[in-house]
């Protein structure tokens, strides 16, 4: 399956994205996450893929690989470029065209002070054009409804953007975001700037508050009031406060597909419970089985 082709046909899709967990032992434990994401029936799967480190210990494509042949899912395979030089790139690009493993979603990656970066890619626009350049690669990108955190300002991040797109993107992922009127903000931006590829909404299901601060230290992510208010009241409590992030992310969801948005792309933290609460929300509005029993 093309990810890129998908939207022609269904709207909203929906996706979902997973890590590669750290140790050989918990790639068995990821079964059970990954039988009950299938029974949701998303249209794919996306998996991460570590800032740097050999393509030996990255987990990522193994990952994918299963994803595809024994759940009958496509995987979405992120690659990240700023610590790997042009042959390791090449090298993960041939295992996932042995693997046929088409769709790739091409990132940059986040600046770390451990991994000090390579000189062959700077920008995820390189990446995008060199993907393209070495076979039949349908290449995704990252989007910043709320501008990434490096950007001078929204508007050079949307032009940044555009020369990503031009390079061969075909459908773009966006950051997570709060706050819905953001996210439509932007997409009339993308309009104007001529950006005309599907753009999937990313949504975090909030489960702790710890969770939160990291999500905001991290991308730079707005709370709305109506976000605060929750945190204010049920931040102390466990339980009320995942039912109340839960609850968040469904209200986020319907008023997103009610406004015709191309997909909803969840952060599911390789939590099925979460997946699983979330599709019970909204399985009528994009064909989502239920499955009580499994979903918690
Ligand atoms: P870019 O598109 O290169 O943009 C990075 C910054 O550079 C932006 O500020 C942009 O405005 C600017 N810029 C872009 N092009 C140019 C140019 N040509 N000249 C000057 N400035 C430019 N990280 C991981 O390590 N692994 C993952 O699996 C992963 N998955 C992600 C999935 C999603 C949906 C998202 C939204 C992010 C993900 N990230 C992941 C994080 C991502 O790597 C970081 O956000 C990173 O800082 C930027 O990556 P990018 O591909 O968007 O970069």
């Amino acid at each position: 399956m093309i990810i890129e082709n998908l939207f022609q046909q269904k709207k909203p899709a929906l996706s979902f994205e997973i890590f590669p967990p750290k140790k050989e032992a918990e790639l068995k434990n990821i079964d059970a996450t990954l039988s009950t994401l299938a029974k949701l029936e998303p249209d794919f799967i996306s998996v991460t893929f570590g800032a740097g480190g050999s393509s030996a210990n990255n987990r990522t494509v193994e990952l994918a690989k299963k994803i595809k042949k024994e759940y009958g899912i496509e995987p979405l395979v992120h690659l990240t470029c700023i610590s790997y030089s042009r042959e390791e790139i090449k090298g993960i690009l041939e295992e996932l065209q042995k693997a046929e493993l088409w769709n790739v979603l091409a990132l940059r990656g986040d600046r770390n002070p451990d991994i000090p970066p390579k000189d062959d890619f700077r920008y995820a626009d390189e990446l995008v054009a060199f993907i393209k350049e070495q076979g039949d690669f349908h290449v995704s990108g990252a989007c910043y409804p709320e501008v990434h955190t490096e950007a001078p300002d929204g508007i050079t991040d949307i032009r940044n953007l555009k020369r990503k797109v031009d390079a061969g993107v075909g459908h773009l992922v966006s950051q997570l975001f709060f706050d819905n009127d953001n996210f439509y903000d932007f997409l009339v931006k993308l309009k104007i700037a001529g950006i005309d590829v599907p753009v999937e909404a990313g949504i975090m299901p909030v489960t702790n508050r710890a969770q939160i601060k990291r999500m905001v230290d991290m991308c730079g992510a707005v709370l709305p009031k109506k976000f605060e208010k929750i945190l204010e009241k049920y931040g102390d409590h466990k339980e009320a406060l995942f039912d109340a992030g839960m609850a968040y992310a469904v209200n986020q969801i319907v008023e997103l597909i009610a406004q015709g948005v191309d997909g909803i792309h969840i952060f599911t933290m390789n939590n099925p419970v979460v997946a699983g609460r979330i599709c019970e929300g909204i399985r009528n509005l994009v064909n989502v089985k239920r499955d009580s029993k499994e979903t918690g």
